[in-house]
């Protein structure tokens, strides 16, 4: 009976205390909802945006009233020198670096036929280059200091399911899939791991021009088994579930969060 409260004592603790996480991308849609949970249970959290620092500054106004710890930083993870001011922020500002979340991503909608060079290489720069070179910096980092870390990378159900007229972005998801699988092998065995959380289709900003048309939305909806958009809440908790304890024998894989769409499709 002891023992049975004291195992839900030790559940109902924080999963992240004295954990320091970094979310790109983090003041809008899913990413706000992922620097929200993370912060939740007890993680500092560096939160990297490129717009909207009045966002940014609410939300770290919300997480210090109620007692967390966040700060808001501007870096354009595109390039490696934001990606090193992340990093350096978390050290200098909380001491160490636990879970790095690669969220920022944009999409812009084209065929293969219509992609031009200067598109392309924008969404491979925003969506892949920054993952990939976010997890490569984020495990020096680990290792440097020692017990560990892991990379959660926010991909899509679009690392494995082709979405015709939206190729750059499929084709980036795609690349995170083999960046999660490859650097999760290569760094296993130093107490790193890497994991994909693939959403998909949530209520975000990404999605306006669909969830504000209701015959699109309804037609989206109609595909999905569990009959509905996620709220970006269902991806921050399951991104807190790969971070904590709880996910301590995921990695090189993928978690879709994605109400069975990527089993249901036919109808889409
Ligand atoms: P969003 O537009 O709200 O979030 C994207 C964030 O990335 C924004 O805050 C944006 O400012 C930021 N960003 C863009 N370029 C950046 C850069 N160069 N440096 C730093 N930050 C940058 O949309 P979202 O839906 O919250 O998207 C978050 C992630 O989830 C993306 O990677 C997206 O591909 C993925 N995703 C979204 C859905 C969905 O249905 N909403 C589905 C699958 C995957």
């Amino acid at each position: 009976m002891v023992n049975v409260q004291n195992a839900i004592r030790r559940e109902a603790q924080m999963q992240l205390e004295n954990k320091t996480a970094i979310v790109t991308g983090g003041n809008s849609g899913i990413g706000e909802a992922i620097v929200r949970r993370l912060a939740q249970d007890g993680a500092n959290v560096v939160i990297d945006y490129v717009a909207r620092p009045d966002d940014t500054a609410d939300l770290v106004k919300d997480i210090t009233s109620a007692g967390g710890k966040a700060v808001g930083v501007e870096a354009d993870v595109s390039s490696l020198d934001g990606l090193r001011l992340l990093i350096d922020t978390a050290v200098r500002e909380f001491g160490r670096l636990d879970v790095m979340v690669n969220n920022a991503g944009i999409e812009k909608r084209h065929s293969l036929l219509e992609a031009d060079e200067e598109t392309f290489e924008t969404i491979i720069s925003v969506d892949l280059k920054s993952a990939f070179f976010g997890t490569q910096l984020a495990a020096k980092q680990f290792i440097t200091q020692g017990g560990g870390g892991v990379v959660v990378n926010v991909s899509s159900v679009h690392e494995d399911w082709p979405m015709p007229g939206n190729i750059s972005y499929c084709v980036a998801k795609g690349g995170m899939r083999m960046l999660t699988r490859t650097a999760g092998v290569e760094l296993g065995p130093q107490g790193v791991r890497v994991v994909n959380v693939a959403p998909g289709a949530v209520a975000t900003p990404i999605n306006d021009a669909t969830m504000n048309d209701p015959e699109q939305r309804e037609k989206l909806e109609s595909a999905i088994p569990l009959r509905k958009v996620a709220d970006p809440s269902a991806i921050g908790d399951a991104v807190l579930f790969v971070a904590s304890d709880a996910g301590r024998y995921l990695t090189a894989t993928t978690v879709f969060v994605d109400g069975g769409i990527m089993q249901g499709s036919v109808g889409l």
